[in-house]
């Protein structure tokens, strides 16, 4: 067993919106396609069913891979493909799952947005942030665009097996529940 992620406590990350429910399974093909690409950045796509999530909340039941297409230092960097991204979406339309939002790796770096990450952001889509030292996910950390603003709140990761189906009742319990080891 790996030993769980340290909260990534920042101070200046004051204001919070609703959670990211997180199924294991997306977190380990983040950690493993991020382990794979170290020192380089790994991206890609955050997928769940076509629901809220309620109170706020964010589903994420799987990932997928993408290619960093970044011109220059991709250990610095990374950038989807647009044509990329329009096939994603049309692909998850299809599934009857939503596109919910998009995942790269720091490398040896904290689990925080750059100001390229702001400024590149679509509103809308979340974001989670993978810090890796030495081929080791050792952060993970989720952001989203504040809608009239240009500035990240970030969104609390909690881990669950059944992210779409223990939200409604639970979303004011959450730390009561067995399944949610928060991140
Ligand atoms: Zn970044």
């Amino acid at each position: 067993m790996r030993p769980p992620h340290p909260a990534s406590l920042t101070p200046t990350d004051r204001r919070t919106r609703g959670e990211l429910l997180l199924h294991p399974d997306a977190l380990r093909t983040l950690e493993r396609h991020a382990s794979d690409a170290y020192p380089e950045e790994a991206c890609g796509w955050l997928l769940g069913p076509p629901t809220s999530g309620g109170a706020g909340a964010r589903v994420v039941d799987s990932a997928r891979p993408a290619r960093n297409v970044a011109a220059g230092d991709r250990r610095r960097a990374f950038e989807l493909a647009s044509e990329e991204f329009r096939a994603e979406e049309a692909r998850a339309a299809r599934e009857g799952r939503t596109l919910v939002g998009v995942y790269h790796s720091h490398p040896d770096r904290p689990a925080r947005p750059s100001i390229p990450d702001r400024s590149a952001a679509w509103p809308g889509l979340v974001y989670v942030i993978a810090r890796v030292t030495r081929q080791q996910v050792s952060d993970v950390a989720a952001y989203e665009l504040e809608p009239l603003a240009s500035t990240f709140v970030r969104r609390p990761i909690v881990l669950t097996e059944d992210p779409g189906g223990t939200v409604a009742p639970r979303a004011n319990n959450l730390t009561g529940s067995s399944t949610v080891p928060v991140l």
